[in-house]
């Protein structure tokens, strides 16, 4: 019969740190502190395997289990030399609940059980101190009723606010033991009416009654949504730990508190914790008083006195312990004591949450320590920390009314003034007043106003709607796809269920949260110290995949560069077409009707495209630079405004009817498959033959005039046939040849395409032949294979998400399964014609951490994204390297 439940008591445990799976955070930690000889009150585990047989079989429990447990109660019971459930001496125990990750949502621990009207008598003879043992009967009581009997809490709290005011106190600890005798009864009287039966008198029911709540508590909805929201597997099950019980509420020589053994806000390494004198389990937590600081470096009032002045040889006791397990655990914990009479006593300890720049310091200062090692110290920060560190963030100490929820698109945090169009956002911010853009959805157009705005926020979009991913590429904050709003642009407001707000009120985007909030929040903003830049190090040295930045203009680049990009691995040339003073070139380039004119056209742009790659390259002093030849249709940088076709009819010479004829004929209905890509090559070579250009001349112009090292890499998008490729290679190679046979210089460039079409993933081996880089487009990828459109799914993904459909939003994180599998094959067919490709990915999800590491794992030679991003990639590609 295999081992259900496992004991711990004087100095011998069962169990181990090693077997968390099985005996959940809580009791693997108890048994390993009992094993370290720690002064641990004795108790017992029964096993998270229990929890998943109890719903394996219709809330059952494993035969023999009741015999097991008895036996560890009497093991306890010679320990401590009392009895369970004996009216003279008995044996009052804790119940607690344990998963292997610490989780809110789980069942509250139930302190004092074991007491009734008999044993509770036994208790007071023992301890002579009536007042002691009924209010450990009363918080029993009250804890009991609302965990197990589910009787609600505020009955409880309202007789409790009677005696007090009867009595003329103020705290609950004044009151006297008649008080707490009477309140006893009043509790069990209340049980009886809302539950219809007794409280339960019996010890052994009690006992049983609350493993059931602790094995029930794992599916409530809390806990169930917890395990959503953090992806936590259903089938870890809980774990029940039962435990003798001491008493930090027998009077002024006891106490219970909580500790830090460094900072968890700013990683400093001291001692840091708060107590309450004559108090129990929770009291410090629940914030029912305030509570003493264990030291004056945890200290923020002085007028509390420390424990290391009330209690200084147990606080020297404390020191030493905290120093020994931390030691033992090689990481910050985070400790529960109890002091019963001047004794103390560890209740927890496991590794305390902290805070993105405590993380980073504690990691850094351990390595400084000999503690852990530099691998260990790049393990032990998270992405998502790196991330949280390089944005604004709302201040946490501040309430705020949150009014919606969107998607969290881009984070960091921002406050302004609502206005509803980017030219609005662009004069507002020339007086310098700090607005959010707010729109249906945002558009190439929009990229000044977006640029304007502090923080952007759309009611419909998704993951990698326009709004977000130049959010993201800017570092702005964005919420997208926020339905809740109702935009209405005539009226210059949006209204959220019943709330108004008007063009010009103040309202607060968490980009991390995906939360609208009215009004003003704070922020605090993140800063980049020695800590970081040591860590970062650390994480460069071991990283095997290279990180690279999507960038477009030149600021783009050196941001990238900042946060340490090694090149760019998507520089998209459409967003050099839409400017002001060039749109007009370009209009002209796409209504022309004969070579000539588009010729014509092109020649105007031309020099301001050589500009653009000559700023880039210059910033990127030397690494490479993928540059993808334009990609989107046509129309969408047609006129719309009846004034912009007169404008360019007038520029033209031509009708402003038969313009509009000529526009009314590029419209397309599909235009995300249509008339795009490589096809706009093959159409009008012109174009790609004009951005090459562009593209080598500055290349040469500046190795000729500034002695640079460039690498241009020329990418043709939307590729699904070798032959397009072959015949646009073509093309592109022999530019590249006549400019530099012109200069009479060696430049290494490479042409290679983006794999973004399913088609091409299966015919890579052709392509490969030919090209000599892929970078995978895994925005386009993910759109084609799953049919599903990224400009449109806003509508239905998020319920397809909520439903397990798609477990993540699939234009967020990869689809492994799917969209991977095309990658995995385009890798390997690329390599067996093309041993040496060099490969990338350049869509949204390079900057995805579960992504990287796939990328990792298909011996991908970098992954590119946004440039905010770089930093969280680099760890992730160290961890990748590490994991593996
Ligand atoms: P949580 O998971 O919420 O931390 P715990 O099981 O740690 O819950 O218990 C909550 C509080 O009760 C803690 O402050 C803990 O120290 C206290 N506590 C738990 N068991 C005992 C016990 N046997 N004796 C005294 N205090 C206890
Ligand atoms: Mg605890
Ligand atoms: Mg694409």
């Amino acid at each position: 019969m295999e081992k259900r439940v496992y004991t711990f008591g004087e100095g011998k445990a069962e169990g181990s740190q090693s077997m968390k799976n099985l005996l959940g955070g809580k009791g693997a930690g108890l048994a390993e502190m009992t094993n370290l000889g720690l002064p641990v009150p004795p108790g017992f585990t029964i096993t998270t395997e229990v929890c998943t047989h109890y719903y394996k079989n219709g809330k059952g429990y494993p035969s023999g289990l009741e015999a097991e447990v008895s036996q560890a109660m009497r093991r306890v019971e010679q320990i401590v030399g009392c009895k369970f459930g004996d009216h003279d001496n008995p044996l009052l125990v804790s119940v607690r609940s344990g998963a292997r990750a610490s989780m809110p949502g789980m069942m509250d621990t139930i302190l004092n059980l074991g007491l009734n009207d008999d044993t509770v008598q036994g208790l007071i003879r023992r301890t002579k101190d009536a007042r002691f043992a009924y209010d450990a009967y009363r918080r029993f009581i009250q804890m009991y009723s609302d965990v197990v009997l589910e009787v609600s809490p505020h009955h409880f709290e309202a007789l409790l606010d009677q005696a007090r005011r009867k009595s003329g106190v103020k705290n609950d600890y004044e009151l006297k033991a008649e008080d707490l005798k009477n309140l006893v009864s009043d509790f069990k009287q209340v049980v009886s009416e809302e539950t219809g039966s007794p409280f339960p008198m019996d010890p052994n029911a009690q006992l049983w009654g609350a493993i059931g709540a602790v094995f029930g508590s794992w599916m409530s909805a809390r806990a169930i949504s917890y395990r959503r929201i953090n992806k936590l597997p259903e089938d870890w099950g809980t774990a029940v730990t039962v435990q003798a019980m001491v008493f930090g509420n027998m009077g002024m020589d006891c106490a219970t508190g909580v500790a830090f053994t460094r900072d968890p806000s700013s990683g400093e390494k001291r001692f840091f914790g708060e107590f309450l004198p004559n108090a129990q389990g929770e009291d410090v937590v629940a914030g029912i008083r305030t509570p003493n600081p264990i030291n004056k470096d945890s200290s923020n009032h002085d007028d509390l006195p420390t424990m290391e002045k009330l209690f200084p040889k147990v606080y020297g006791e404390l020191t030493h312990l905290y120093q020994m397990l931390e030691k033992h655990y090689r990481d910050m914990q985070d400790i529960e004591f109890t002091v019963q009479k001047e004794k103390l006593y560890l209740l927890q300890t496991r590794n305390g949450k902290r805070t993105a720049s405590a993380a980073v310091r504690i990691a850094v200062d351990m390595v400084k320590e000999k503690l852990i090692t530099e691998e260990e110290a790049v393990l032990r920060v998270t992405p998502a920390q790196i991330e949280q560190l390089l944005h604004p963030r709302l201040d946490p100490r501040v309430p705020k009314k949150v009014i919606a929820k969107g998607l969290p698109a881009s984070p960091g945090a921002a406050s302004g003034e609502v206005v509803f169009s980017s030219e609005d956002a662009e004069s507002a911010a020339k007086l310098g007043t700090n607005v959010l853009l707010v729109r249906h959805e945002t558009s190439p157009e929009d990229i000044s106003g977006m640029d304007a705005a502090k923080g952007i926020l759309t009611a419909l979009g998704g993951m990698t709607s326009h709004a977000a991913v130049v959010a993201r590429g800017m570092g702005k904050p964005c919420v997208a796809g926020c339905s809740a709003i109702n935009i209405d642009y005539k009226k210059q407001q949006f209204s959220v269920e019943g709330t108004v707000v008007k063009k010009g009120d103040v309202v607060t985007i968490d980009g991390a949260s995906g939360e609208v909030i009215l009004g003003h929040v704070p922020t605090i903003n993140s800063q980049v110290d020695q800590y970081f830049t040591q860590f970062m190090k650390w994480v460069d040295a071991r990283r095997t995949m290279g990180v690279w930045a999507n960038a477009e203009t030149p600021n783009d680049a050196k941001v990238a560069r900042q946060f340490g990009a090694e090149g760019i691995g998507l520089c998209r040339t459409e967003h050099m077409f839409f400017e002001e003073n060039r749109i007009l070139a370009v209009r002209e380039m796409i209504v022309a009707d004969t070579k000539a004119q588009r010729e014509a056209a092109l020649s105007k742009i031309y020099p301001m495209q050589k500009d653009d790659f000559v700023a880039i390259f210059r910033e990127m002093k030397g690494l490479p630079v993928t540059i993808r030849l334009l990609d989107p249709p046509l129309h969408e940088f047609l006129p719309h405004t009846e004034g912009e076709i007169e404008t360019l009819a007038g520029l033209l010479n031509k009708s402003a009817d038969m313009l509009s004829a000529k526009i009314r004929s590029l419209r397309e209905l599909n235009p995300m498959l249509g008339h795009r890509g490589c096809r706009l090559g093959v159409s009008f070579p012109e174009i790609y033959q004009m951005q090459t250009r562009a593209i080598m001349e500055a290349a040469c112009e500046l190795i000729l005039s500034e002695d640079y090292h460039i690498e241009p890499e020329i990418m043709v998008p939307f590729i699904a046939t070798i032959e397009e490729f072959h015949l646009l290679k073509q093309d592109i190679k022999i530019v590249c040849e006549e400019i530099l046979a012109k200069h009479k210089i060696k430049v290494p460039y490479k042409i290679g395409t983006m794999i973004e079409i399913p088609r091409a993933a299966l015919v890579a081996d052709q392509i490969a032949a030919e090209a000599e880089f892929f970078s995978f487009g895994t925005n386009d990828l993910t759109q084609m294979t799953l049919g599903l459109s990224r400009d449109d799914a806003g509508m239905f993904l998020p319920r397809y998400v909520e439903k397990g459909i798609y477990r993540q939003d699939p234009f967020a994180v990869l689809d492994q399964e799917g969209v991977g599998q095309l990658i995995r094959i385009a890798c390997e067919k690329g390599r067996k014609t093309h041993p040496k490709l060099k490969i990338g990915i350049c869509g949204e999800h390079g900057g995805d951490t579960t992504t990287i590491e796939f990328c990792h794992r298909l011996g991908f030679n970098y992954v590119s994204c946004s440039p905010f991003r770089v930093p969280v990639a680099r760890l992730a590609a160290a961890q990748a390297t590490l994991k593996k």
